[in-house]
């Protein structure tokens, strides 16, 4: 579902200014104008808490361990519904890569295509952000990517550094600052709204919905 077009958002002149995301959170964010900042609270809590705190938050069943996706109510390996959110590695590979051609003015802040990556975790989860900085190439499939943080709106959200590097002192960054912009809710998907796509054995990548 695409944003409201129609809202009038005075143009700023946004440039994709590479160099001025990861250090600076509170300066916005390359991709999206803070009213396109996902809700921190709800069922995805966890997430966003660990996330402002620099750490990659995800679902676990509490009885078995199994991977979740983010918004899984049920095991699907026992059944149980007791879900453990606990930080995981920040590292995976790209799975699949879709290159956004999008123009927002107001509201998308770049105006070559962007990025959005279905990276598969380490942990065995599967979730969809796009890049750390701004890019118009998509990544090749497999490549290994660390995962850094964006903050949209005062939201923290994971995004794919395919420089290692920068997503630890990108991670550092962010402990270091207070996130203290409110966040404006908006009920739009976007690429700051992660969704897990299923645990890496499904045989059939599940629905992605990437309405970008
Ligand atoms: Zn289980």
């Amino acid at each position: 579902m695409s944003p409201n077009t129609d809202t009038a958002v005075p143009a700023a002149p946004n440039e994709p200014d590479v160099s001025s995301a990861p250090d600076a959170p509170d300066a916005g964010d390359w991709l999206v104008d803070a009213a396109l900042a996902p809700l921190a609270g709800g069922s995805l809590a966890p997430l966003y808490a660990g996330a402002a705190a620099g750490e990659l938050t995800l679902p676990f069943c509490a009885a078995c361990g199994l991977a979740l996706e983010l918004e899984q109510r049920a095991c699907d390996g026992c059944g149980a519904t007791d879900i453990r959110w606990r930080p995981v590695e920040r590292a995976g590979t790209v799975h699949a890569a879709t290159l956004v051609h999008r123009r927002e003015p107001g509201l998308v802040r770049v105006t070559e295509p962007y990025p959005v990556l279905d990276v598969e975790l380490t942990s065995g989860h599967r979730l969809i952000m796009t890049t750390l900085t701004a890019t118009a190439l998509a990544p090749a499939i497999g490549r290994p990517v660390a995962i850094g943080f964006r903050v949209v709106g005062g939201v923290t959200v994971p995004a794919a550094a395919l420089d290692p590097a920068a997503a630890l002192s990108n991670s550092a960054a962010l402990s270091n600052s207070e996130l203290s912009e409110p966040s404006e809710p908006s009920d739009a998907a976007t690429p700051d709204s992660p969704r897990a796509t299923g645990t890496a054995p499904a045989p059939v990548p599940s629905e992605t919905e990437v309405s970008q």
